[in-house]
């Protein structure tokens, strides 16, 4: 898989200019709240200024975050209201849906089949946080023949779920009802979503209080110790303000569930991109060894070493599985 694949580059460009030029739109109250890590409380250091977001990170665990924070009631009118949000929910999903359909979702419905026959729960009712147009869940039911349950608050997103005969709980997750969810053994589901949320902490507890003892949790979410935000810092396209807000890390993440109450299973970086990200970036890449690496390397040791990042969990796309005890 590659990049452009899945984000091809003028319509990402694209989004981006027109998420930079909403920002002084939506974000506009000076009274910002510096907060400590939200991963471990710990402080935060400077690390680098990005479309006026400051990024600080932990000494502690090295987690990278938003500090200070706008207030959530002004990500939530961006996110209804912005010009940026309204392209991405409509170009960037109608002209990208087809190809992440193929090379993200069906892929994604896979790892979790195996990941649940492999903990033994493939009956589990799956249960997709955010879950968008419903693509994921569209492709597990193909694969699996069994029902996904899609929570999502847009009316608009929900409507296309309904349309693909998906049983949609159109909601915020603060409000979902325990009776609205399907009985039995469920599993929880959520990707890419992790790094938006304003409050972390408040996301899992609520996610905890949906689950019952042996329910599984399974999320995706960048990592910022992964190498190509690593390697790029502040020039990374996914350091984008004010969409990424938490870039956890496996350290970090794993401290931050077991705290919440959740018993972590597992901490994988199954992530396929950062050398071809790097590569599509050569000239912000900054260190001599990679720069070295991604101009001479051939195709054999570009698998190679990408295999290295994900089995050392230094690539930048993690997985994360947890129980609840
Ligand atoms: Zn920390």
């Amino acid at each position: 898989m590659k990049e452009e694949d899945i984000r091809p580059r003028g319509i990402l460009d694209t989004f981006l200019d027109l998420a930079n030029q909403d920002i002084p739109r939506f974000f506009t109250s000076q009274d910002r709240e510096e907060i400590p890590c939200p991963a471990c409380g710990g402080a935060g250091s400077p690390a680098f200024t990005k479309q006026g977001f400051g990024y600080e990170e932990c000494a502690a665990c090295r987690t990278l975050f938003v500090s200070p924070r706008p207030s959530a009631a002004e990500f939530q009118d961006y996110y209804q209201h912005s010009e940026s949000a309204a392209y991405w929910a409509s170009t960037f999903y109608r002209e990208t849906s087809e190809a992440r359909r193929e090379k993200l979702w069906k892929p994604k419905a896979r790892q979790v089949q195996e990941v649940l026959v492999g903990m033994g729960c493939a009956e589990a009712a799956v249960v997709d946080i955010g879950g968008g147009y419903g693509i994921f869940a569209e492709e597990y039911r193909l694969l699996t023949g069994r029902e996904v349950t899609v929570i999502e608050p847009s009316r608009l997103l929900a409507g296309a779920c309904r349309e693909k005969h998906l049983h949609v709980v159109e909601e915020f997750l603060e409000k979902v009802r325990d009776s609205q969810l399907p009985e039995g053994k469920r599993a929880f589901v959520s990707f890419e979503l992790f790094e938006h949320l304003h409050d972390p902490r408040v996301f899992c507890r609520q996610v905890f209080g949906l689950m019952k003892p042996g329910d599984t949790f399974l999320f995706t979410t960048l990592s910022g110790t992964g190498l190509d935000i690593r390697e790029l810092w502040e020039n990374s396209a996914a350091v984008s303000p004010p969409h990424h807000l938490n870039f956890f890390n496996p350290r970090s993440i794993r401290r931050f569930l077991e705290d919440v109450g959740f018993r972590v299973h597992s901490v994988t970086t199954p992530g396929k991109l950062d050398l071809d990200i790097l590569r599509n970036n050569l000239a912000r890449v900054r260190d001599p060894f990679w720069r070295l690496f991604l101009e001479e390397g051939r195709a054999a040791d570009f698998a190679a070493m990408q295999n290295v990042l994900s089995q050392s969990l230094f690539s930048s796309h993690m997985m994360t599985v947890c129980v609840h005890p």
